[in-house]
């Protein structure tokens, strides 16, 4: 059953439009664009996705109605270059639309990250990647078919990378394998945790060139493909009902000899491996999400002690106590560090950054996916008991976050593996 909206809303509060509650905070230079689709995030947000989460995360049910709306205004075609009909955003916007969204409904902005970048991959990082003159042809040819359907069409993509092995933390081949076959490919294999399963219309996924049996099963022969979710072969098993983030639908995806056409191909032959050693940003765009929710639920603390929460019965005050205002400094400077790395890191990215930025990056992942499930704890701990009633949105802030550490390539724990390697190791060197 649905939570009343009313319920998971905040009462009329003269801090409504504070910009501590906003992705940027003060002062941070916008480009009218990027300002336009903040506020269109925000109105979407706001008014829209809030009162459906607790609903989608209560049965766990993929948020359709607000694709429908995101596809309404326009906003599935966000990262689809301007040329090809879409809003043409580079990572940093696509990073602050979809921390905005993520301050409203965790599992619609981490979908959408999925969706997003199944755009940006082949569009602006793509564009920067060396490519020979044949296969910058052939890239243009496939990627305007997969963009038009996105903006003519609404067509949503998943990324389902993770197979259960070393591959989606970068460390061996993609166990799915692509035979190349007349006019195409034949594709076989099986990838966990699939966000979007049975919502997506295709799955853009990773897989590895069969080379044939001898041959040795090498990264460097990563193909970034999609597969119609239509497509005969193709099927969805396991069950889903994990501890947040439950409107993903992550569910297991099976591809038995899937017939694909070569345009299905998002990134020519070797260009995805290229891409993932020279644009290392490309594996941060899942923590905006948790970064809003970082900002959500320090909106929600505050709000709370200052008795602004709706529907819990006669507001009652309890920002006096000098134990809540030691918490909510806490979190402000929690919030403060976290959307300080958040803007400096996402806004510096680049092909080929520095070492410094590279290791910034791995930073700032590891800050805002920690700080956020940091951020849920305090508030409930500051808030008290009845923060945590599923009438409210807080509890599942706190479920969402937990799974931010998680997300593979780049895990908190990874994220500690690369810094203390790349630190103290330069390209190349080696102990004996
Ligand atoms: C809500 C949700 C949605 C998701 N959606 C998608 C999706 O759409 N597409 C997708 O591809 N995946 C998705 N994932 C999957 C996610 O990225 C992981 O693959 C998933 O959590 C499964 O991880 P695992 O338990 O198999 O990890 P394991 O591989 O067992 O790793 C467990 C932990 O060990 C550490 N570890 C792993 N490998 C190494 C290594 N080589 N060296 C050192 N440490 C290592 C990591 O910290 C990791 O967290 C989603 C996950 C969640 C929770």
């Amino acid at each position: 059953m649905n939570a009343p909206a009313e319920l998971a809303s905040a009462l009329k509060s003269p801090l409504d439009g504070d910009t501590r509650f906003s992705v940027t905070g003060d002062g941070w230079p916008l480009t009218e664009q990027q300002q336009e689709l903040i506020d269109l995030a925000e109105d979407l947000g706001r008014n829209r996705f809030a009162a459906r989460a607790a609903g989608i995360d209560r049965e766990a049910q993929f948020p359709f109605a607000n694709y429908a709306d995101m596809k309404e205004r326009k906003l599935l075609g966000l990262c689809v270059p301007k040329e090809h009909g879409g809003r043409g955003a580079d990572l940093f916007t696509y990073a602050l639309v979809s921390a905005t969204l993520g301050k409203y409904c965790g599992a619609t902005a981490l979908t959408f990250n999925m969706h997003a970048c199944s755009s940006l991959w082949p569009g602006v990082l793509a564009d920067a990647l060396d490519m020979t003159v044949e296969q910058r042809a052939e890239h243009e040819a496939h990627r305007a078919g997969h963009y038009k359907r996105i903006v003519e069409q609404g067509a949503i993509y998943a990324q389902p990378f993770s197979e259960g092995t070393a591959a989606a933390a970068g460390k061996a081949p993609f166990g799915t394998m692509a035979r190349k076959v007349d006019g195409g490919w034949l594709i076989s294999g099986k990838k966990i945790f699939a966000s979007l399963s049975g919502a997506a219309n295709y799955y853009g996924l990773l897989c590895t060139e069969d080379k044939g049996a001898d041959a040795h099963k090498s990264m460097r022969d990563s193909l970034y493909i999609a597969v119609p979710a239509d497509a005969p072969g193709v099927s969805i098993v396991g069950d889903w009902d994990p501890l947040g983030m439950r409107g993903t639908v992550s569910r297991t995806l099976i591809m038995n000899d899937v017939f694909v056409p070569d345009s299905a191909q998002m990134m020519p032959r070797g260009i995805y491996y290229q891409a993932a050693a020279r644009w290392p940003h490309m594996f941060t765009t899942l923590s905006p999400t948790y970064m809003g929710i970082t900002i959500a639920a320090y909106e929600f603390a505050v709000k709370y002690l200052r008795g602004e929460i709706a529907g819990m019965g006669p507001p009652v005050k309890r920002r006096q106590f000098a134990t809540k205002q030691i918490t909510i400094a806490q979190m402000h400077i929690l919030l403060e560090q976290t959307r300080a790395m958040f803007l400096r890191s996402f806004s510096e990215a680049r092909v080929d950054p520095p070492k410094a930025m590279r290791l910034r990056a791995y930073a700032t992942q590891f800050t805002i996916m920690e700080n956020a499930n940091e951020m849920c704890r305090l508030a409930i701990r500051t808030c008290g008991g009845q923060s945590m009633l599923r009438s409210l949105p807080l509890e599942r802030l706190y479920r969402d976050s937990r799974c931010g550490s998680l997300m593979l390539p780049w895990t908190a724990e990874l994220c500690l593996d690369r810094i203390g390697r790349e630190a103290l190791y330069e390209p190349g060197e080696a102990d004996d």
